[in-house]
């Protein structure tokens, strides 16, 4: 899993990136970008697999709050890059509610809709699988270990202590630093 990082890594960035693109330019009415829309989908099943098993280990927390859980899943990603998370994703419910109306009997049948629809609900995708490994990368160049606020050091995540019940939080400090 941990060599082939670096490629989904890339894979997600050029991904949202493409979005944003395809984006833009329907918003501005060129339609040049329209045949990236299989390309991107596909891309987009690979980088969400890959992404579903790297989020595995956080299935445990993430019933135990939804919110805590995506959050310390996160953790070790930039603040900008953890901002694409809400960010793609409330932008992609505005374009989705936007466009019903020029939906033809529960289907868009207008390109310019089409494009501007499925470029924004992609990216959500995009941004999640690009935030959610960059953090698990950063996070591993740390030694890849979770610390609660005494200290005490764990393997697997959690939200709280099994030893003292305090805050867990990923350890991003370098090994040996
Ligand atoms: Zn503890």
């Amino acid at each position: 899993m941990k060599p082939f990082r670096p490629y989904f890594l890339g894979l997600a960035g050029t991904g949202l990136v493409l979005c944003l693109l395809w984006q833009a330019t329907s918003l501005l009415g060129v339609h040049r970008l329209d045949a990236v829309s299989l390309p991107l989908l596909v891309g987009l099943f690979v980088v969400q697999a890959f992404n579903v098993v790297q989020l595995l280990p956080f299935g445990p927390v993430v019933r135990e709050s939804p919110t805590a859980g995506w959050r310390l899943a996160l953790e070790g990603a930039p603040k900008w890059v953890k901002w694409l998370v809400p960010i793609t994703g409330g932008y992609a419910l505005c374009a989705f509610f936007l466009a019903l109306p020029h939906a033809v009997g529960g289907a868009l049948t207008d390109p310019h809709w089409i494009g501007l629809v499925l470029s924004s609900v992609f990216m959500p995708f995009y941004g999640a699988a690009l935030a959610y490994t960059w953090a698990a990368s950063t996070r591993d160049d740390a030694g890849g270990t979770w610390v609660c606020a005494n200290g005490h050091q764990l393997d697997e995540p959690a939200l709280h202590c099994p030893r003292c019940k305090a805050d867990v939080h990923a350890s991003l400090k370098q090994p040996g630093a």
